[in-house]
């Protein structure tokens, strides 16, 4: 579902270059969650941002669902995008707009008329159990909550895979049980295709299938997480 080849990423220019990222490879399968592990400063939001050219590779190839992400531009890569969805730490939620007007506005963005618009925003709200919650803004809501909502404005358009870039760092260990049990619960029920970055092991044990780890811009590991787990 995604492939990424010999992924590189250079910030500036000269001495004061900084490689983010040195020729990454990996492979995520169609209805897998994919883990990607590193401490700070690792590359990890590089990468991510990458894959849906957030960021502008400086080298490598990225296939999203068979096509090359890199070539994109203008409305070819905003319909391409429309296939990935993305959830943020910081939840990034518009707050001058309701629940349910955050989670239409991709809908807004991509043409839905008036009613199927709503139609499609009970839905979401159902998926991630907000439906009591439509008509509030996101300051009256918890951190769970709110990231309840990233989801869901993220699955809109019907996406195949989600981008989760350190969803949970922002929440509680209680709260960030229960989102990663949501993204399980969307993956097994709709196989969503999920690549998640993250500081946290515990967040690669509970729902990742594979995983990989980033150190200064390089893979240095990579395979199933219960293979890794069993190593001494
Ligand atoms: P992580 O998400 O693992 O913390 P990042 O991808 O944010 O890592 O950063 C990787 C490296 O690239 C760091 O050294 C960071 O300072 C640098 N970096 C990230 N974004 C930029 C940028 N826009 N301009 C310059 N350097 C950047
Ligand atoms: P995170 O690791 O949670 O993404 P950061 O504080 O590392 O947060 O980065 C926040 C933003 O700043 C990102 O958009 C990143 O690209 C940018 N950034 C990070 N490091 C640098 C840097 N050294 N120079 C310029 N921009 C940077």
């Amino acid at each position: 579902m995604i492939t990424i080849s010999d992924l590189s990423k250079v910030y500036g220019q000269g001495e004061k270059a900084i490689v983010a990222l040195d020729k990454v490879s990996l492979e995520v399968p169609k209805g897998e969650i994919f883990g990607v592990l590193g401490q700070s400063g690792a590359g990890k939001s590089t990468l991510i941002r990458c894959v849906n050219l957030l960021e502008r590779p400086s080298s490598g190839s990225i296939f999203v669902n068979g096509q090359e992400m890199t070539t994109l531009g203008g409305s070819a890569l905003r319909q391409a995008r429309q296939h990935i969805g993305m959830i943020f730490q910081h939840f990034n939620l518009l707050s001058s707009r309701t629940i349910a007007d955050n989670i239409a506005f991709p809908l807004e963005v991509m043409g839905y008329s008036r009613t199927a618009c709503q139609q499609r925003v009970k839905e979401l709200l159902a998926l991630v159990g907000l439906e009591q919650r439509a008509n509030a803004y996101p300051a009256q809501l918890s951190g769970g909550q709110k990231q309840r909502v990233g989801i869901a404005r993220a699955l809109a358009g019907q996406p195949e895979v989600l981008l989760s870039d350190e969803a949970t760092s922002a929440l509680d260990p209680q709260t960030t049980h229960s989102i990663l049990e949501l993204l399980q619960d969307l993956n097994r029920r709709m196989g969503l295709t999920i690549l998640l970055i993250t500081h946290e092991m515990g967040v690669v044990k509970q729902i990742c299938h594979q995983v990989a780890i980033l150190e200064a811009g390089k893979l240095v590991e990579q395979g199933r997480v219960g293979d890794l787990a069993a190593r001494p």
